[in-house]
C-alpha cells in the first residue's frame, strides 16, 4: 500500500506555527493555557508518527529491516491520538469554567481512568499477542479485533464532550459553543475517511486545523485585555462572574476600589492616568504571582479592580489583599506626579456569599458606599447580617414595595432669605418609611434607583405629591414664593419631561413661577442636547432653576452656566471648615464669581448660630453676599403640617440677624 503524506507534512507545519504563536505570546501560563499546549503537543507526536510510519512503508529500497522502526513510529501514532480525546474532555472542562465540577465528582475521574487506561494497556501489551494493530510482510498495518475497542472508548469520549457541552450550554459563550460543534463533525469526517481509506492519512490534517480554528477564534483572547491598563476587561469580567455564579464554582473575587479616581484622573490627565492604572495593574498582578493566587486581573471600569480566582483559594486572596493595602498605603509616583489612592478592598467568596449574578454585581459596583467607610480589608460575609447592610442590599425590593404600597413621604425644609429676614421657599426632600427598617435615607435609595431605573416612578410620585400639597395649601399667602424640587439627572433626559410637568401644573391649578427644579452638575453633563432642551423649554415655561451641590462636581462651570439658572447651591461641604481663612476667601471668591454671573446664591448645610452669623453679616448686593440660608440651625426638613405650622409661627416674627 502506498500511502499519502502530504497532509501529515502540512498538519506539521500548521502545528509548528501554532506552536511558535503559543510562546511568542507567552500563551503557556494557567490550566487551560497548557491543556492547549498538550493537545498540540499530543497532535504533533501523533502526526510525527505517522509520518514516519508512511515514510518507511513507502520506502520501496528497505535495506536495512525497519519493521521495528515502522512498528515503533505506528505505536506512536497511535498511543498520541488515542491521548487526545482524554485530553480534550480536561480542555472542555477548564475552557468553560467547569474544572471545579470534574474535581468534585469522584465517579466522573474513575470514568475517565478507566476509559483512557484500557487503551493504552493495550497498546504496550500489543507486542505480546498483536491484539490491537500489527505490521504486514508487505510493511502496511493491520488492525486486530482488539481495535474496535478503541472506537468504542473514541466515541465515548465523544458523547461525553458533547453531553458536557450541551449540559453547560447556558455557561459557555455562543461563539464558543458554535466553534466547538463545528469542529466536532470535521475531526470525525477526517477520522472516517482515513478509517475506509487507509492510504489517505488525512485524519491528523483534520485535528491541526480544528485547533487551529479553535486558537484563532476562541483562544485568542487578546481582544478581552484592556491594552491601556494591562488587565482583562469589563465585558470579560461579566462573563466570568456570571460563569462562576452560574456553575457555582469555588472561587474568590477580590475587588480593589480606588475611592478618588475621578480626582486622579483630573489630577494626572487621561494619558498619565492610564499609566498610572497600568503600574497598579502590573503591580497587582506581581502580588498574585508571589502569593501563588491563581486569579486573573479586571478592569471593571472607574477604578474598580477586581482578581476571580480559578479555586477557592481564601489565604492567597487575603495575603494579595494585604500586600495591595499596604502598596497604596503611600503615594507612588507617576511621571512627575505623586498620587496617593484612596482605597477601598472587599473579598467575596462563591457560591457561599451570593446566590445571583445581579446582586453580586451590583454589590461589586457599589460595596464602597454600601459597606462601612474603612480601609481594612472586608469581608463580604461578615456584613451580609447586619441590619444596615440589609437594608443597603435589600434596597432594590424596598423601593418596588415602597412604590406599590405608597411608602414615601415628602418632607420640606424651609429656606431663609438674607434680604427679607424671612422664610421664602422650601425645599422638597424625599423621605421613605419602610415597615421592616423604618427610615431611610434618599442618600441610599436615590442613586441605586437611578441604576434600576425606578428613579421615573419616584420623581413621577414627587412631582404630583408636592404639586398636590401645593394646590391643597395658599402657599403664597405664607409668603412662600415657590418650592424647590430635587431632579435626578436621568429625569432630565426623559424626553417627556417638559409634558408632564405642563400637564400636572395645570391639573394641579398651579403657576410654572411656584416651582424650582433643582439640577445637579452631573445632570447638566450627562447628555447636553437633551438638558439643554428640557431646561431652556421650562424656563422660557416661567419655572425657575437652582444648581445644587455646586462645589462636589468636577463639570464645566462653563458649561453649567450657559444653562439658564437662577440660582446656585452652594454644598454644605464649603461650610464643614469654614474656620479656615483660605476656605472662607474661596467662599467669597466663589460667590462673588458666581455674582459676576448674574446668579443668586444660597449656602447649604449651616447647622450653628456661629456659622448663620457670618453669612448674615456678609453685605448682600449684585457682586456679594448670599440670598438665601438652608440649614439644620433655622430648620430641619419637616412632614406638611409641622412645616405650615413652623411657616405661620416664623412668618410674622421675623428672624432677626
Ligand atoms: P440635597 O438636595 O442637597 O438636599 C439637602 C440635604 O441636606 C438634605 O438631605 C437635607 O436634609 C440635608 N440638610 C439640610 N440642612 C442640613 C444641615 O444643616 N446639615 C446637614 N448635615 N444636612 C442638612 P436629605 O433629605 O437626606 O437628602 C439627601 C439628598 O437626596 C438630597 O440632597 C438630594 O440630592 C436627594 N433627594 C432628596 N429628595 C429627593 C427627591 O425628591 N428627588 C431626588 N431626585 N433626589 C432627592
Ligand atoms: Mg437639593
Ligand atoms: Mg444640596
Amino acid at each position: 500500500m502506498h500511502y499519502i503524506i502530504y497532509f501529515d507534512i502540512c498538519a506539521i507545519f500548521i502545528l509548528l506555527i501554532i506552536l511558535l504563536a503559543i510562546m511568542v505570546r507567552k500563551r503557556t501560563k494557567g490550566r487551560n493555557n497548557s491543556l492547549m499546549l498538550s493537545l498540540i503537543l499530543l497532535t504533533l507526536l501523533a502526526t510525527l508518527g505517522d509520518l514516519g510510519f508512511a515514510i518507511l512503508s513507502n520506502s520501496t529500497t528497505h535495506l536495512i529491516d525497519n519493521r521495528f522502526l515502522l512498528y515503533l513510529s505506528f505505536s506512536l501514532y497511535f498511543l498520541a491520538l488515542n491521548m487526545i480525546l482524554p485530553i480534550f474532555i480536561f480542555f472542555i472542562y477548564t475552557s468553560i469554567g467547569v474544572w471545579h465540577v470534574f474535581k468534585q465528582k469522584q465517579h466522573l475521574t474513575l470514568i475517565w481512568t478507566a476509559l483512557s487506561g484500557v487503551p493504552f494497556l493495550a497498546v504496550l501489551l500489543n507486542p505480546i499477542g498483536l491484539w490491537v494493530f500489527h505490521i504486514n510482510p508487505d510493511y502496511s498495518v493491520s488492525f486486530g479485533p482488539f481495535v474496535y475497542l478503541f472506537h468504542a472508548v473514541a466515541f465515548a469520549f465523544l458523547v461525553w464532550s458533547v453531553l458536557t457541552l450541551i449540559n453547560y450550554r447556558k455557561t459557555v459563550r455562543m461563539d464558543k459553543m458554535v466553534i466547538l460543534t463545528f469542529l466536532f463533525p470535521l475531526v470525525i469526517a477526517s477520522v472516517l475517511i482515513q478509517t475506509f481509506n487507509q492510504a489517505f492519512r488525512i485524519e491528523m490534517f483534520g485535528i491541526s486545523i480544528a485547533l487551529m480554528t479553535f486558537m484563532i477564534t476562541i483562544q485568542s483572547s487578546e481582544n478581552l485585555i484592556d491594552p491601556q491598563v494591562g488587565a482583562k476587561k469589563y465585558s470579560a469580567g461579566i462573563n466570568d462572574i456570571l460563569n462562576i455564579i452560574n456553575t457555582k464554582k469555588p472561587s474568590t473575587l477580590l475587588l480593589v476600589k480606588i475611592v478618588n479616581h475621578n480626582n486622579i484622573l483630573m489630577y494626572l490627565g487621561q494619558e498619565v492616568n492610564d499609566r498610572y492604572l497600568r503600574m497598579l495593574s502590573q503591580k497587582m498582578q506581581e502580588y498574585a504571582a508571589k502569593n501563588r493566587y491563581d486569579a486573573d486581573l479586571y478592569y471593571l471600569e472607574y477604578g474598580l479592580f477586581g482578581f476571580l480566582s480559578s479555586d477557592d483559594d481564601r489565604k492567597s486572596a487575603a495575603k494579595v489583599a494585604e500586600e495591595i493595602r499596604k502598596y497604596l498605603e503611600v503615594s507612588h509616583k507617576v511621571d512627575d506626579f505623586d498620587v496617593l489612592a484612596d482605597p477601598r478592598i472587599c473579598i467575596i467568596r462563591n457560591p457561599d456569599d451570593f446566590d445571583d449574578f445581579q446582586s453580586m454585581l451590583i454589590f461589586a459596583t457599589s460595596f464602597h458606599k454600601t459597606l462601612p467607610d474603612t480601609k481594612s480589608i472586608m469581608y463580604y460575609a461578615d456584613y451580609k447580617d447586619r441590619s444596615a447592610f440589609k437594608v443597603r442590599n435589600d434596597l432594590d425590593e424596598i423601593i418596588s414595595n415602597a412604590i406599590s404600597n405608597d411608602r414615601f413621604q415628602m418632607y420640606y425644609q424651609p429656606i431663609y432669605s438674607t434680604v427679607e429676614k424671612r422664610f421664602v421657599s422650601a425645599e422638597a426632600l424625599i423621605r421613605l418609611n419602610d415597615r421592616e427598617y423604618g427610615f431611610i435615607s434618599p442618600t441610599l435609595f436615590i442613586p441605586l434607583a437611578e441604576k434600576t431605573g425606578s428613579i421615573h416612578a419616584i420623581g413621577d410620585w414627587v412631582l404630583r405629591d408636592v404639586f398636590r400639597f401645593m394646590s391643597e395649601n395658599n402657599l403664597n399667602e405664607l409668603g412662600l414664593k415657590y418650592i424647590e424640587i430635587n431632579l435626578s439627572a436621568s429625569q432630565c433626559i426623559e424626553p417627556d419631561l417638559v409634558d408632564r410637568i405642563e400637564y400636572l401644573l395645570e391639573l394641579y391649578n398651579l403657576m410654572p413661577e411656584q416651582v424650582s427644579l433643582e439640577l445637579t452638575e452631573t445632570a447638566a453633563d450627562i447628555d447636553p442636547e437633551i438638558v439643554d432642551r428640557n431646561v431652556k423649554k421650562l424656563h422660557n415655561m416661567g419655572i425657575r432653576f437652582a444648581l445644587d451641590d455646586y462645589g462636589t462636581g468636577y463639570s464645566n462651570i462653563r458649561r453649567v452656566v450657559s444653562l439658564p439658572i437662577d440660582q446656585v447651591k452652594l454644598d454644605k461641604s464649603f461650610v464643614e471648615k469654614i474656620d479656615d481663612p483660605q476656605m472662607w476667601t474661596v467662599i467669597e471668591d466663589t460667590i462673588s464669581m458666581l455674582k459676576e454671573m448674574g446668579k443668586e446664591v444660597l449656602i447649604e448645610g449651616v447647622e450653628t448660630e456661629e456659622v448663620a452669623k457670618r453669612f448674615l453679616e456678609l453685605p448682600c448686593d449684585l457682586f456679594q453676599g448670599c440670598e438665601y440660608i438652608q440649614g439644620f440651625y433655622f430648620c430641619k426638613p419637616l412632614p406638611e403640617d409641622e412645616f405650615l405650622s413652623f411657616i405661620r409661627d416664623h412668618d410674622k416674627s421675623k428672624i432677626e440677624s
